[in-house]
């Protein structure tokens, strides 16, 4: 038999069913939204001048699409640490939240700076940051069939340790059977991104990971993505405004050493 083209080669579709998707926006509460830019202006208050600082964007268990709230980790006086940012220090922060409370993302910002897009630096720690969340935000979102070369079917108690070479995969089962098909759980994780800066602009991204129970298969893909602003009744009060003059104060500080390479650490 001659094909006319390679495109007829086609191997059969394989069988998928989706259980729930990701976010493909950003819901973010009004009150996350006011904090994000609130830290920008306290920044210009307390140090009279524009800082660079990275938060965390936080949702609850119940609801972990939603950010409810922005949280502040102690900032690092060294940029250099602040642009490798570690999952030890994640951890950390995780560990002083409520048990309700999950972190959903991060945020930073480039303060005065003109360079409105996520840089390379960046980037990498988008990866950490989904590489630490994944576990509490990894949710079933699809079966699907996973193509097995060579399954060989054997039943149990009737097979000797030699048949278990053949094969790549053996189905081992209590009555004779001739053809299976095998789904697997695939498993979905995000993580939001987004950068801001002084005058009002913000861009961001949705990260996701799928990952496959049994194949082991893991899948890396990005999103420009939208803000959805909700309102989840929580207002920004007076006393809210001090407390978190109070968090910048003791959180973020100057950078007396700022490396030379202004792009490198953004
Ligand atoms: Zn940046």
């Amino acid at each position: 038999m001659r094909f006319k083209s390679l495109s007829e080669l086609k191997r059969p579709e394989l069988r998928e069913i989706s259980l729930a998707t990701l976010p493909q926006s950003i819901t973010m509460a009004h009150y996350a939204r006011e904090k994000a830019f609130r830290i920008n202006q306290l920044v210009l208050t307390v140090y009279e001048k524009s800082l660079e600082w990275y938060g965390f964007t936080l949702g609850t268990t119940g609801k972990p699409d939603l950010i409810t709230d922005i949280g502040l980790p102690r900032n690092d006086l060294n940029l250099q640490d602040y642009t490798t940012l570690g999952s030890e220090r994640i951890a950390e922060f995780q560990e002083t939240l409520p048990e309700d409370t999950i972190i959903n993302g991060w945020i930073h910002s480039h303060g005065a700076l003109m360079y409105r897009h996520f840089s390379n630096t960046d980037e990498k720690n988008h990866l950490v940051v989904l590489d630490f969340v994944a576990a509490s935000l990894r949710r079933p979102v699809a079966k699907r069939e996973i193509a097995i070369k060579d399954l060989v079917f054997l039943q149990e108690d009737q097979f000797v340790e030699e048949d278990l070479a053949a094969g790549s995969v053996c189905l081992i089962t209590d009555v004779p059977i001739t053809a299976a098909t095998i789904m697997e759980t695939i498993y979905g994780s995000f993580c939001y991104a987004i950068v801001i800066g002084d005058e009002g602009w913000h861009e961001q991204q949705i990260h996701y990971r799928e990952n496959g129970v049994l194949s082991g298969h893991t899948t890396l893909s990005s999103r420009k993505a939208e803000i959805i602003l909700v309102d989840t009744g929580k207002v920004f009060t007076r006393l809210d405004i001090s407390a978190l003059r109070d968090e910048v104060e003791e959180k973020i500080q100057p950078n007396t050493n700022p490396p030379v390479e202004m792009m490198e650490r953004m």
